[in-house]
């Protein structure tokens, strides 16, 4: 197994490093040391004549070239900014970032030679680029470690320690097995979560799952297993079906799951057992994406991308939102950041009102549908999924040109999907929010971005 090392510079990636690649047995490899001996020039002078993007650029190809596994790596600062040295630097490996303060990197990197990044004194440079690279940092990793007030052996000895036998501790874990124990797994899953951390070689590293209830239909766990075969990441992705989500939320702490999905009836309670929320998801209200690194748990919703992404040529369009939900919430979202002007329409008008208010868009009965003579119509309600055949519109509600997105995926061709195509209208089925939805999360969870094509495939 290849080990990388990621953070920002002064985290010990360099010296840490050195010191798990001799308890390893195994090379350790610096890509800025890298650069150099290829460039057979030293970095500040790389920066001073090719500017930061020449820098990348020799960085992009240093880290390609990286030798598959068996060697620990330590990688420049920002390579993680870029998704393809992400996907390059993941293949085959398990991932740690290290961790510091602002203050203590600022102390530790005092007198450098390295160039600005940003023309800013050194110590708010420290502060600004950190922020702006926290989240790349936290999607690349598979492991997050504290380097603060610890000797780089320390640091060392805990991730051979997280390698060994994954990042909580005996109790905890076993703790967790007995959750699982109670789940309707199939049996694989069960085999590969018992060997987990176990140090058994080809045994998967790090568990990803969907929470829900009932889940056992969903077609994340095919997918991505599909993707982490794909892209060579040492993962399980398996289905956690349990009716209460605090349940599931503790074991995810005791077993270090890294990704969770989240769907019914789970999205909107969740948040309050996380440790943060990203805004847009703040906003929705609802979380439909978990990522852990660190023992920190942090939501996310990807949801409102997987409407707004098929919809994106329709900017300032009058839309109207089927439904009061919380897949009308993530779409009515969607609709406002493209600048579309929304109706929320909902068999019991209060909950329409009452989800519009909150975003300062119009609302009613599905009634009054023909009087909005909408460009975008978006069914947010699970009529017409199978084995339900009806339609909350007719062909007389729709006109010639209109988009019309339902948000059901099954079946693919719903029956208002049937009607509106036959009424002339641009459809789209609820697929495209499946796949677009997919797609953020893994980059999420991963930070690879995965090409559009290629979900839709394994889709
Ligand atoms: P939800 O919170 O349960 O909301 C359901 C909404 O649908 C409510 O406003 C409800 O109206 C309305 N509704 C239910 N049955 C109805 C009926 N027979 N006639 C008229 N209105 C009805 O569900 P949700 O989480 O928002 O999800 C809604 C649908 O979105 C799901 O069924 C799913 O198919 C789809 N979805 C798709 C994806 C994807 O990736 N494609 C992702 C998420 C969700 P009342 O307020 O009157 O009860």
């Amino acid at each position: 197994m290849r080990i990388i090392l990621t953070g920002f510079r002064g985290t010990g990636k360099t010296t840490a490093g050195t010191i798990l690649a001799e308890k390893l047995g195994l090379p350790f490899l610096d890509t800025d040391r890298i650069i150099e001996d290829r460039a057979g020039k030293k970095i500040p002078v790389i920066f001073r004549e090719k500017g930061e993007p020449g820098f990348r650029e020799l960085e992009r190809q240093a880290i390609a070239a990286l030798p598959p596994g068996d060697v620990v790596v330590g990688t420049g600062g920002g390579a993680v900014l870029d998704p393809v040295n992400v996907e390059n630097l993941r293949r085959g490996s398990l991932v740690f970032l290290l961790q510091a303060g602002e203050e203590t990197i600022a102390r530790r990197i005092g007198g450098s030679d390295r160039p600005s990044l940003t023309g800013r004194a050194p110590a708010d440079e420290v502060g600004e680029l950190l922020r702006e690279r926290q989240p790349a940092y936290l999607r690349a990793a598979d492991f997050c470690i504290g380097t603060e007030g610890k000797p780089p052996a320390a640091v060392a000895e805990e991730m051979a320690r997280v390698m060994q036998e994954g990042p909580t501790s005996r109790l905890s874990r076993e703790s967790g097995m007995r959750f699982i124990g109670k789940l309707p797994l199939p049996e694989s899953d069960r085999t590969a979560l018992a060997a987990l951390h176990g140090g058994k070689g080809d045994e998967p590293a790090g568990i990803c799952a969907i929470a829900g209830y009932p889940c056992s239909h969903s077609r994340s766990p095919a997918l991505w297993n599909r993707l982490f075969a794909r892209y060579g990441l040492p993962y399980l992705y398996t289905s956690l079906e349990w009716p209460d989500i605090a349940e599931i939320i503790r074991a995810a702490r005791e077993l270090g799951i890294r990704g969770l999905s989240v769907t019914i009836p789970f999205k909107e309670a969740v948040a309050g057992l996380l440790d943060g929320i990203d805004p847009d998801a703040r906003a929705i209200g609802a979380v439909n994406t978990v990522v852990q690194c660190g023992g920190v748990l942090r939501g996310y919703n990807t949801d409102w991308l997987g409407v707004r992404e098929p919809l994106r040529d329709l900017h300032g369009a009058r839309a109207v939102v089927l439904g009061a939900g919380g897949a009308a919430a993530a779409a009515i979202y969607a609709l406002l950041s493209l600048d579309m002007e929304v109706t929320v329409l909902n068999r019991t008008p209060e909950k329409a009102e009452q989800l519009a208010g909150r975003f300062g868009c119009r609302a009613g009965p599905l009634t009054s549908f023909r009087a909005v003579s909408p460009d975008v119509v978006v069914n947010a309600t699970p009529v017409g999924m199978h084995p339900d055949r009806s339609s909350l519109l007719s062909a007389d509600d729709l006109d010639e040109g209109t988009t019309v997105f339902d948000l059901v995926y099954t079946p693919p061709e719903t029956p208002l999907l049937a009607i509106a195509r036959k009424a002339g209208c641009r459809v789209i089925p609820g697929t495209e929010m499946f796949i677009h939805q997919a797609r953020e999360q893994f980059f999420h969870v991963t930070g690879i971005r995965v090409p559009e094509a290629l979900v839709r495939e394994l889709v």
